[in-house]
């Protein structure tokens, strides 16, 4: 009989885990899966991007961590695969590889005054308050205690996220398991005002309607349409014709007819603002916007117009893009793997037992359940081609020749039982679920203890 096929996977976000799911959920070809991943626990943006008061969403994390404890899945944490093991290691180990590590890099606004300090990538501010182990404790203390004002460029979800965590109330989020650090840090914050960015109207801005209003239900802030709110020229009137852009344009209308009220704090939206240049001779002082119309086709045409917002800090999030792998074909115009229905290519051709799925397959696009349907296309393709004889190419395909090689550092599943039993415990020392811990080697004191 045929000795199992041996997959590695690549990551082990939603993507990693679905696609080990749908592996060892038929019986036609036994199989054997190792879930790498670079960080100590798994999950990947589920616990590092998905915002941490949004619980029952993060919770998708238990049924995720259910796929760990099936039988022929094998968790290797702590192991970066182009340094730790190389995709040539990896070739001798396994006859098929699923490449799931997402698109995890912030993509450049490209303008003037972008480096200064002040100046920070969505990315690292959402790294840091999910307690990401690369973003240090301190990152942005200094931002929060010496900024008033902040912008926050773009007018998707992750923009919608950090505004909300810029402005809530510490009640309001003191009980979620982000680090200590970062709620105390929040806490102590000065930001009264954030300005969110649009270069287009609201019924071009691509968050959802139940994360916007989330953003007029705060303690302690308002919401008030600074500009370039209304959306009654011809290409969003066509937008409008779907009921979810419709459901938006409405949120933002009843907030421009909102009387004033108390609240202390105050986000400001700006639509039909694009940035071009960020000002300050040090640091951050401004942000310089140039008003835009939208033609026809609903993209943002610039006016020449241009306005300085005062602000102490920019968070730019316009999106994440991944990043190659050696040895992978890339697409660097897209920024994903090649691939037909997640079968890697190299100018057309398939590459034997290269598959790709997820972000790094398709773009940083949908939501967690997207990679579901997007996992199991990529295993249809891999165990088709593993009917065909042949297809078993590993030249070491053992366990313990891969444990060899990562030795003592990795952290398999049960380490990461641990990490999450210590942090539940710290977590019921404050009165909440669970505090995560942030730094690597407090992870890895877990996973050993
Ligand atoms: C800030 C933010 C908030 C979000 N909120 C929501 C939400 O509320 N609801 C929703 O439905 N979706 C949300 N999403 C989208 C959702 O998180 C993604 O659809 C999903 O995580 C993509 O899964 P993935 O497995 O492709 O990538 P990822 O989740 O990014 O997983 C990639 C994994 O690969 C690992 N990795 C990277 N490089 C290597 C390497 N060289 N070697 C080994 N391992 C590596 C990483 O550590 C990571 O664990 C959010 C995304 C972001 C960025």
């Amino acid at each position: 009989m045929d000795r199992p096929v041996r997959v590695a996977i690549v990551g082990s976000g939603p993507s990693g885990m679905y696609a080990a799911d749908a592996l060892t959920s038929q019986d036609d070809i036994a199989v054997s899966v190792d879930i790498i991943d670079r960080l100590p626990s798994p999950f990947g943006l589920v616990r590092y991007g998905v915002a941490p008061d949004h619980v029952s969403i993060r919770s998708v994390r238990d049924t995720l961590d259910k796929v760990l404890d099936k039988p022929g899945v094998r968790f290797i944490g702590n192991v970066e695969v182009g340094s730790d093991l190389t995709l040539g290691q990896l070739r001798e180990f396994y006859d098929a590889i699923i490449l799931t590590y997402g698109a995890s890099r912030d993509r450049a606004l490209g303008i003037p005054g972008e480096d200064l300090p002040g100046s920070i990538a969505a990315t690292d501010f959402v790294n840091w308050y999910t307690g990401h182990p690369d973003m240090p404790p301190d990152a942005f203390v200094d931002v929060l205690q010496q900024s008033r004002s902040i912008a926050v460029i773009g007018v998707g979800n992750v923009a919608v996220d950090v505004t909300r965590v810029l402005a809530k109330a510490p009640s309001e989020i003191d009980w979620t398991d982000m680090p200590q650090h970062v709620l105390d840090a929040l806490r102590e914050s000065v930001v009264t005002d954030v300005h969110v960015i649009g270069r287009r109207g609201p019924a071009q801005a691509t968050w959802t309607t139940k994360e916007l209003r989330e953003l007029g239900e705060l303690e302690q802030t308002r919401v008030i349409v600074a500009e370039g709110g209304d959306a009654t020229d011809p290409a969003s009137r066509q937008a409008a014709t779907d009921k979810a852009v419709a459901r938006n344009v409405a949120v933002i209308d009843e907030w421009a007819q909102r009387q004033d009220d108390s609240r202390s704090h105050t986000i400001h939206l700006h639509f039909r603002c694009r940035p071009v240049e960020i000002l300050g001779a040090s640091r951050v002082e401004g942000l310089v916007v140039e008003r835009t119309e939208l033609d026809e086709d609903g993209q943002a045409q610039g006016t020449g117009e241009t306005h300085v917002i005062a602000v102490d800090a920019v968070i730019r999030s316009v999106g994440y893009r991944g990043t190659a792998l050696e040895g992978v074909p890339f697409d660097e115009r897209r920024n994903v793997i090649p691939n037909i229905d997640g079968r890697v290519v190299d100018n057309g051709v398939a590459v034997p037992g290269l598959y790709v799925a997820g972000w790094i397959k398709r773009g940083p696009t949908g939501i967690i359940g997207t990679n579901k349907k997007d996992a199991v296309q990529t295993v249809a393709c891999l165990l088709e081609d593993a009917a065909a004889p042949g297809f078993r190419t590993a030249t070491n395909p053992s366990e313990a020749a891969v444990d060899a090689i990562v030795g003592a550092a990795a952290v398999n599943e049960s380490g990461w039982r641990r990490i999450d039993a210590a942090e539940r415990a710290l977590g019921a020392t404050r009165g909440r679920d669970r505090t995560t811990l942030w730094s690597r080697d407090d992870l890895l004191a877990a996973a050993r203890s």
